[in-house]
């Protein structure tokens, strides 16, 4: 009895034939072509008009001010910066004076940090709603420390994945699969969702456009889009959109 792979081998046609059939498909193709067929142009793709929102990390979605601050404040050096330090935490600032930022720096470094840190309250099923709800394409975009980096980027996907996928059913798409990690985010505005794109950060970051999420770093600029809270944030960041960037579906 005859194999399945054996039939298969006896039904090829052989070179000449192949031949023949290949130029009669040719022929029949030209003449089935009517002019006005032909010059017909190929159906574009639809484009889609989906909002692409990138979502910074530390001070906007992770609390990591808290830990620092407390690790700080539980630091054997403590009394020689405490004076400075209280001057951030009461009037704010993007950079940490130098003697607070590489005790800040060594504590930021340590194992486990960035994947131990707290959510900021409500962070998480803000984003989620940005995605189910309104069908914003959500990615994260963070910056990774100079000290420790491979600590603070394992650390920050195994965050990303414990408060986001864990649990979900495989075959969704992972949030984790969804972290962009990179230092200069201004970048991002040079990609391929010019245009149709927000970026939500806490420090300013060149990129436009951006929405602030309200804390220390951005306290000293003004009359720039802010989402206050996550509590909030629908309110916030739907006034300021169509303004910054045009209707969106
Ligand atoms: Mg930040």
């Amino acid at each position: 009895m005859a194999s399945k792979s054996d039939n298969e081998h006896k039904a090829l046609p052989s070179s000449s034939s192949l031949s023949k059939l290949l130029k009669d498909a040719k022929t029949n193709t030209t003449v089935s072509q009517s002019p006005s067929t032909a010059s017909k142009p190929k159906p574009q793709k639809k484009t889609s008009q989906k909002l692409t929102v990138f979502v910074d990390l530390d001070g906007t979605i992770v609390d990591t001010d808290k830990a620092v601050f407390k690790a700080l404040k539980e630091h054997p050096k403590y009394p020689e910066f405490k004076d400075e330090l209280d001057k951030v935490e009461k009037e704010g600032g993007v950079e940490f004076p130098p003697t607070v930022d590489v005790v800040a720096k060594h504590i930021m470094a340590q194992p486990g940090f960035f994947a131990n840190l707290e959510p900021i309250p409500g962070a998480i099923e803000a984003l989620k709603a940005m995605q189910d709800k309104y069908g914003y394409d959500v990615w994260f975009l963070t910056a990774p420390v100079k000290h420790g980096i491979e600590e603070c980027v394992k650390g920050k996907m195994l965050w990303v994945k414990k408060h986001f996928d864990l649990g979900k059913e495989t075959g969704d798409v992972r949030w984790v699969d969804k972290v962009i990690i990179m230092k200069k985010k201004r970048f991002i505005g040079g990609g391929p969702v010019r245009g149709h794109f927000v970026l939500i950060d806490d420090t300013e970051q060149g990129v436009e456009p951006q929405i602030y999420f309200k804390g220390r770093r951005n306290a000293h600029l003004e009359d720039v889009p802010r989402i206050h809270s996550w509590a909030t944030w629908e309110t916030d960041f739907l006034a300021c959109l169509p303004s910054i960037v045009g209707p969106v579906n």
